[in-house]
């Protein structure tokens, strides 16, 4: 396994290894860039088929947390940290306990949130060897659970991409096709639905189809959700979804979720806006987690954080803009644009912690 050498790597400030003999965990943490702040980024339990597998994961997402904060206007770095191991079979309090220790050396340069494979209430057990963990607050919004701003910012990012296409925003009428209903999925299926929306979803999840039938969903299959005849696809399950096969299948005018890491390899941006289908790169229509979860840290209401998610359908829309007149994809402009605003600024400074 090469760090330098990763695909992935890109000039990371620092990317710390630690295993723990007694509780059995291995983590990675990256702190991809620290020029507007400390990294904040979730902490992900996979079990990651190799060691190399969980570096390059970690190093990605690192990476995008920087993109993402710097695009949606926060004070924030990047960085991610991830544990190898089964969430449902290999966590314990001993080995969150390991992993807040691991964290709280990093002095403050990484504060973690949860992610998939950990809950808010790991990150209570992280916090009682580190103060650097956020999502979870003395307000408890949704228990500290950022889904919900998630996907109010995709939502946003939605209406931002049919005004800029078709001049109107209503939802009535139009049909989504949703991949994925879990934490995300559930809150945004709600309220596109609320909004009059025909909403077709698929999940590989019994008990979250389920939930989505109830509100109001029509269930295809995981397969028939990549070629639905809908207005607009909505990623909300994994990453790489949008790759060299389902590009030439999707029967859609617009691809607007909450999935990170959509595109396969960022030329499928290009195939995209070949294609004619207005692509709202996922790095910035899915910030309203992190905005929350900065507005949460901030001890600030929810109303304050919602007005900021809000600004999302803004920065999209002069992505689109820009896309247009200088033909390039709508990935690639999010990219320039985020680097301009976190490569130019000046190096944030850290007080280590006691
Ligand atoms: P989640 O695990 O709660 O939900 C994901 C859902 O996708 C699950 O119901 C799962 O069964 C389903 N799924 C998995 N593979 C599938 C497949 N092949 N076809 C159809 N459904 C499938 O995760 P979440 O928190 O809702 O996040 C969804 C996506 O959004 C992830 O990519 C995540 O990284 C990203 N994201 C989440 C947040 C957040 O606030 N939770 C913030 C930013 C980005």
């Amino acid at each position: 396994m090469s760090v330098f050498d990763s695909a992935f790597y890109d000039q990371h400030e620092l990317v710390a290894f630690h295993s723990d003999k007694a509780s059995g965990l291995r983590a990675i943490v990256a702190v991809h860039n620290t020029n507007l702040g400390p990294a904040v980024g979730g902490c992900r339990m996979f079990p990651y088929a190799s060691d190399s597998a969980a570096l390059d994961d970690v190093l990605r997402l690192s990476r995008g947390m920087t993109y993402k904060s710097a695009l949606a206007g926060l004070p924030l770095g990047g960085g991610k940290s991830v544990i190898i191991g089964d969430s449902h079979t290999e966590k314990s309090r001993e080995l969150l306990l390991a992993m807040g220790e691991f964290i709280d050396s990093l002095g403050g340069r990484y504060v973690t949130a949860e992610d998939s494979g950990t809950s808010v209430a790991d990150m209570h057990i992280m916090r009682e060897r580190t103060q650097h963990v956020s999502g979870i607050t003395t307000k408890q919004r949704f228990g500290g659970d950022p889904s919900p701003y998630t996907a109010y910012g995709v939502y946003c990012g939605i209406r931002a991409a049919l005004r800029y296409q078709r001049g109107t925003d209503a939802l009535k009428g139009l049909r989504f096709a949703v991949q994925g209903a879990g934490a995300v999925g559930r809150h945004l299926i709600e309220r596109l639905i609320r909004n009059g929306a025909d909403v077709v979803v698929a999940d590989i999840d019994a008990e979250n189809l389920k939930r989505a039938q109830a509100l109001g969903a029509r269930l295809v299959s995981p397969e028939q959700i990549l070629t639905t005849r809908a207005d607009v696809f909505v990623p909300c399950a994994m990453g790489a979804v949008l790759n060299d096969k389902t590009v030439g299948e999707l029967n859609v005018d617009i691809v607007a979720g909450a999935a990170n890491n959509q595109l396969a390899t960022p030329d499928q941006g290009d195939s995209l806006r070949q294609r004619g289908v207005l692509y709202a790169p996922d790095f910035v229509i899915n910030a309203g987690g992190i905005i929350d979860v900065f507005y949460q840290q901030q001890g600030k209401s929810g109303e304050q954080s919602e007005k900021h998610v809000e600004r999302i359908g803004d920065v999209l829309t002069q992505i689109f803009q820009r896309s247009e007149t200088e033909a390039l994809s709508t990935h690639a402009v999010a990219e320039q644009m985020a680097e301009a605003i976190f490569q130019s600024a000046d190096k944030h400074h850290f007080k280590a912690s006691a």
